[in-house]
């Protein structure tokens, strides 16, 4: 299942850090505790042999009183030898100091004969003529009792939190990570032939929500360009077959019938036609596969506009010199851009072949380059059609044509524009068009100034 080892490897990680918490936070409670009991035995110690030494420095002869007095029914004064007083409290515990852990003055632990614990505090006091050692004593049995207490109650409860931990875990880790094994089950019955199918979103605000939602994104791009794709190989088929069937035709023709020489040169010639039209739309099939790849290499250079339009338009005017049409300039010739001159003199190219293709002959054609703040322009003006409003942002579609087939009569297979577009895209250009049935059309390459 997926998701399993990763569901054991987030309670492996969950349990670990918490079980060092556990015990961070029980040793903690621990040492506090005995610190807190030890520290107010040592006070209460303390209060009893000051309480001691003030009346072994005032009066000796009370000591016995003491000795019946709650909390110092225990202590003993001796020379370091000899023993010069101990109650009868001390005489029957018969205390023996921990010798290393008892110094002249301090704090420790003390043993009686019958095994029992005691904490001790030790002073030096200045005797007339020796030093004297004070030594009070309390039972440990009350505080080791607490402390064995607290450390059964952290022992026994710290495995068994340790272990709900472990268990809550392992479901809560299970619960959170369900969505991800539903959503590998359904990406894995998502293919080529069912793009159209989504992961589930069950709370599109949390972070797997959000994966699967860039996900379904991922695949609706994917879909959009499957169907692109699959147009497109379509309507490149097809745009291939017609040249072809014709150039069949024309070939069945040819070898049925015709005997004139002549007849075979004008046969031969229409099929060069069909040929150069075949070779043209496989070049521009395969300028935009390159241009899908993103395989084009800019060569980015400073040129002055007015020379790029002027160069295009002498390479087409045999074109429209053919329908008598009279392509004229407004060029300011000063205005130069920074892209890469052989993309956009393709969009130029096909921008004028259109102009010159779909305007009637005898009509004018005005090029013109000028520039605003930002922008330099080139337009091309031409008296054809027009184009209506509906059309206008088709037509930059691959294979967009209004009217199919009067752009065949004129040999166009709808790339010309896509090409343009994509071509002024990569140089941050961008093509706009000003149009009207019956006024003429006016494309406008617009480009940036640096
Ligand atoms: P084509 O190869 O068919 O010319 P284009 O992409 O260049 O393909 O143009 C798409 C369509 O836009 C053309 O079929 C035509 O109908 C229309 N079009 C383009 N330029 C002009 C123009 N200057 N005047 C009128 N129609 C045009």
């Amino acid at each position: 299942m997926i998701g399993h080892s990763l569901r054991w490897r987030l309670t492996a990680w969950y349990t670990l850090s918490l079980t060092l918490i556990v015990l961070l936070f029980a040793s903690a409670i621990f040492i506090y505790v005995r610190y807190s009991l030890l520290f107010h035995v040592e006070n209460l110690l303390r209060m009893n042999t000051d309480r001691i030494e003030r009346v072994l420095a005032q009066n000796p002869k009370n000591l016995n009183q003491l000795d019946t007095q709650d909390g110092t029914e225990l202590f003993q004064i001796s020379d370091g030898e000899k023993i010069i007083y101990s109650t009868n409290g001390w005489q029957t515990s018969q205390l023996r100091f921990e010798v290393p852990t008892i110094p002249a003055s301090g704090f420790g632990t003390g043993i009686a004969a019958d095994g029992r614990r005691f904490y001790m505090r030790t002073v030096v006091v200045q005797a007339p003529n020796n030093k004297w050692i004070i030594a009070a004593a309390h039972h440990a049995a009350q505080i080791d009792q607490t402390l064995k207490s607290l450390a059964t109650v952290l022992l026994i409860g710290c495995p068994i939190a340790i272990t709900l931990a472990l268990i809550g875990g392992y479901f809560l880790a299970g619960r959170m990570l369900a969505p991800i094994g539903s959503m590998a089950a359904k990406a894995k019955e998502i293919s080529a032939h069912n793009l159209s199918q989504r992961l589930p979103v069950i709370q599109p605000n949390d972070e797997l929500g959000r994966l699967a939602t860039i996900f379904n994104d991922t695949l609706q791009r994917l879909e959009d360009a499957f169907t692109q794709l699959r147009r497109f190989t379509a309507d490149a088929s097809h745009e291939l077959r017609t040249p072809l069937t014709v150039l069949r035709n024309v070939g069945e023709n040819a070898i049925n019938g015709v005997k004139d020489p002549q007849e075979y040169s004008e046969i031969i010639g229409s099929m060069l036609e069909e040929v150069e039209r075949l070779t043209q739309l496989v070049e521009k099939l395969l300028l935009l596969t390159r241009a899908d790849g993103d395989q084009t290499a800019l060569n980015i250079e400073r040129f002055l506009l007015a020379e790029l339009a002027r160069e295009v338009a002498d390479c087409l005017q045999v074109l429209a010199e053919e329908k008598q049409q009279l392509i004229s300039f407004q060029l300011q010739e000063t205005i130069s851009v920074r892209a890469d001159r052989a993309t956009l003199r393709l969009v130029l190219m096909n921008l004028l072949d259109n102009a010159i293709k779909y305007s009637p002959a005898h009509s004018a054609i005005l090029i013109n380059v000028y520039q605003t703040q930002t922008q330099a322009i080139v337009s091309i003006h031409d008296q054809g059609p027009g184009i209506a409003p509906e059309h206008q942002q088709k037509i930059f579609e691959r294979f967009y044509r209004p009217d199919a087939g009067r752009a065949r009569n004129k040999g166009g297979a709808g790339l010309g524009l896509a090409i343009a577009h994509w071509a002024a895209q990569i140089n941050q250009a961008k093509i706009e068009l000003e149009s009207a049935p019956g006024t003429g059309s006016t494309f406008l390459l617009i480009l940036p100034i640096a």
